[in-house]
């Protein structure tokens, strides 16, 4: 069906149809250019050689990332799929479940394991702040007859990033028994992460994070105990069993049709992180969340999170009392820069700001920009070149100017 004459005028006028936007929510991740090619190509016969390859450089090459030498699966649906692949393979009907929920994320966690029959206590930590291991460790004390504890790495409707080491290390030294998954979906690839070493059982990710893909593919990784546990959990599983991805994947194939188009940006996605190399991968992630961090403290928001938490990933801010939130965002996406607002009970009380994956410090830089000029054309108090000033002084505090990293993030090799 052909526009209207009224239509055409009205997107041609919407800057936001005519150029990229800045997509700075946390996920989808904008992607590179050459992943959104690879996206693009013909299709291939998921059962032969080629996409063997594929797969096996995948699964090899996320290992380093979660810092395991475990087998991985890797299944076609959303991240919550990948949460539900956790407990549904590890856990059976009835079995004692830990939540420990720091936002919108935990929550859902815990709710996956209740849908199957799990008795889930939970802790519910105040929204903004991380968990503290003393609380965790307080609760085992007084019950340690858990089967499963579950965890959120970076929950991304807070952003906080929970402090995975110092809370597995309590669960293990309390509850050795219980085993420990954690969703890092908007955290794993982004940050460093180091599943054996820190004693994790599960981790959760999701393709449209760090991996710069499109959404679509869930990555799990399970510790030998935790595949032990999977011969006799009793969860109902068909699609999600991690069992048959295992024995699928050592014949280089999915036991379902995957995502192959999504398939082919992962592959990309990890090929161009070795190129950059983890270290840099991580250190443009810090830095480019020094930035967006200060200069929203410049731009004269209150940010959200713990700082002491704060994620490396998404940085969240609350709406000012008086600040017509829907107005300034309409603004915003007029010149390019797509932010995300709360989600849950944050709705209309916070908006973040995602940096995760495919972000370059221009791009922070760029939003802080354009956050500057809206403010100033509503009335708020900022100075032209203040918040920009902030965060690029952070950002340079944060690199600690290494070669390869300011190379990574943008700023001039
Ligand atoms: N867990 C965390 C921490 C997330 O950030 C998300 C998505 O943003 C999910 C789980 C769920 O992922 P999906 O939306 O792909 O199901």
């Amino acid at each position: 069906m052909r526009p209207s004459a009224q239509a055409l005028t009205a997107t041609q006028e919407d800057p936001v149809d005519r150029f990229e936007p800045n997509l700075r929510i946390p996920g989808p991740t904008g992607l590179p250019p050459t992943v959104r090619e690879a996206g693009a190509r013909q299709m291939i016969n998921h059962r032969g050689p080629e996409f063997a390859a594929m797969l096996s450089r995948i699964l090899s090459g996320m290992q380093p990332f979660f810092g395991t030498t475990s087998d991985i699966a890797m299944i076609t649906t959303a991240g919550t799929g990948g949460l539900e692949a956790a407990v549904v393979n590890t856990l059976s009907p009835a079995d004692r479940v830990l939540g420990v929920s720091i936002g919108s994320f935990g929550d859902r966690f815990a709710k996956i394991a209740r849908i199957y029959g799990a008795n889930v206590t939970k802790i519910e930590v105040e929204w903004g702040q991380a968990a503290d291991p003393a609380v965790v460790r307080a609760e085992l004390q007084r019950d340690n007859a858990y089967r499963a504890v579950l965890l959120t790495h970076n929950e991304t409707s807070t952003g906080v990033m929970n402090p995975i080491p110092e809370l597995a290390a309590a669960i293990r030294e309390l509850a050795p028994n219980a085993l420990i998954l954690v969703d890092s979906v908007s955290g794993l690839g982004a940050v460093p992460f180091e599943m054996d070493a820190w004693g994790v059982d599960v981790v959760v990710t999701g393709s449209q994070k760090a991996w710069m893909s499109a959404p679509g593919l869930a990555m799990i990784a399970a510790s030998p105990r935790a595949w032990a546990a999977m011969e006799t959990a009793t969860m109902p599983r068909l699609y999600l069993d991690l069992r048959t991805h295992r024995e699928s994947h050592a014949t280089g194939q999915t036991p379902w049709t995957p995502a192959i188009a999504v398939v082919y940006q992962v592959d990309e996605g990890i090929r161009l992180m070795q190129a950059e190399g983890a270290a840099a991968v991580f250190a443009r992630h810090e830095a480019c969340a020094a930035a967006a961090r200060a200069g929203l403290l410049a731009l004269g928001f209150e940010l959200f999170a713990d700082q002491r938490f704060a994620s490396r990933t998404v940085t969240a801010a609350l709406v000012p009392d008086g600040l017509d939130w829907k107005a300034f965002n309409t603004e915003l996406k007029r010149r390019g820069l797509v932010l995300a607002g709360g989600q849950g009970k944050l709705t209309g009380k916070i908006f973040r700001l995602g940096h995760l994956g495919s972000v370059t410090l221009e791009e922070i830089l760029g939003a802080m920009s354009a956050l500057e000029f809206v403010s100033i054309g509503m009335g708020r108090p900022v100075q032209p070149g203040a918040a920009v000033a902030a965060a690029q002084v952070a950002a340079v505090a944060s690199f600690g100017l290494t070669r390869p990293a300011v190379a990574a993030a943008g700023v001039g090799a």
